[in-house]
């Protein structure tokens, strides 16, 4: 039986199989796709303290590293179901079942879609939920972000770089983006189109084009466009837990301070719980936090 399993290898849970690797508890991490999670798509990660500028993919291999030198083992599984009961927790995997002391919810969370007609069909067609995955694929073509935070417009920033023309298309007349972003913006050639949402996506086998409603006047535009990115929040990754542990309104996992959820020995961490700051410093912090209450909890009840 292992000590700790925690789901998710993103941030939070490789800073979980640091910690829980290097308290020499016997700690397994259970990854569906690669280690990293949301890192992965970050070209720049420039407020990681102590290092000043690093890719996501490098921060990503870095921590991964990291765990496996303290001896926490990674496996690359999709957990599909749980049982938290008292003294043995099972873990589903496509691949097997896992017994468990305790485990650290930490899947993290997926980009919200729109909602508009096509987009599903044509995503990988045109339509991108990662500037800097798929930007490569729009070199001196016209595109557009759709979002008003801030990585709607460091992905502007970006694309910026690479597409012959960048708009912004936002809802509002304001953005909600950091200042030092909404600057570096300003300044840029990316156009902001400022109380419009796209209404309709126009293709052949690839995206050709958006229809945009401004929602003050309900005038429609169509635009001429190769590539789409949507850049409009996430939704929890919390399909698997819903009803296993108490969540809020929006999905998110109800936790406190210490990263407990209401079931003994489940703790959740990083991007899945409810929290204000969602970043890669909050996840990790997150991470420490539940290997040293999981510590406690093991030291508690055996
Ligand atoms: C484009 C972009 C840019 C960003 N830039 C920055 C930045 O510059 N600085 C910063 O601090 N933050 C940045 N962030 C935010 C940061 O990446 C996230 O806050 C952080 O990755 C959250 O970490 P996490 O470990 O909680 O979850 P995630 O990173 O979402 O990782 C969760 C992992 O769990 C896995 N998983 C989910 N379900 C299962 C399952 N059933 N079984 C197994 N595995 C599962 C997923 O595959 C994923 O790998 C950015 C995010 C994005 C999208």
């Amino acid at each position: 039986m292992k000590d700790i399993i925690i789901i998710g290898g993103g941030p939070a849970g490789l800073t979980a199989a640091l910690y829980g690797g290097r308290a020499k508890l016997d700690t397994l991490v259970l990854e569906k796709q690669f280690h990293g999670g949301q890192m992965i798509n970050t070209n720049e990660v420039e407020n990681y303290p102590g290092v000043l500028e690093i890719t996501g993919p490098e921060l990503s291999a870095a921590m991964y590293e990291h765990a496996n030198r303290f001896g926490a083992k990674i496996a690359f599984e999709e957990v599909i179901g749980l049982e938290v009961n008292y003294p043995v927790k099972k873990v589903i995997t496509t691949n097997g079942t896992y017994e468990t002391k305790t485990i650290i919810l930490a899947m993290g969370a997926k980009p919200r879609q729109l909602g508009v007609e096509k987009e599903q069909e044509l995503w990988g067609k045109g339509v991108s939920y990662c500037a800097i995955c798929d930007g490569g694929f729009f070199k001196d073509k016209e595109v557009a972000v759709v979002g008003g935070g801030d990585t709607a417009v460091e992905d502007a920033l970006y694309l910026s770089r690479l597409a012959k023309k960048v708009y912004l298309i936002h809802r509002r007349n304001e953005l909600r983006a950091a200042q030092v972003l909404q600057e570096r913006l300003f300044a840029s050639s990316v156009q902001v189109i400022w109380d419009s949402q796209v209404s309709k996506l126009y293709s052949e086998q690839t995206l050709t084009g958006i229809a945009i409603t401004n929602i003050k006047t309900n005038e429609v535009t169509d635009m001429d466009l190769q590539g789409l990115f949507i850049a409009v929040g996430s939704v929890p990754a919390t399909k698997l837990v819903n009803g296993v542990v108490e969540l809020n309104e929006q999905g998110y996992i109800l936790a406190n301070e210490k990263c407990e959820t209401n079931i003994d020995g489940v703790f959740a961490a990083g991007d899945i719980r409810q929290k204000e700051l969602r970043q890669i410093i909050t996840a990790a912090a997150d991470g420490a936090i539940c290997i040293y209450q999981a510590e406690k909890y093991i030291l508690k009840t055996q």
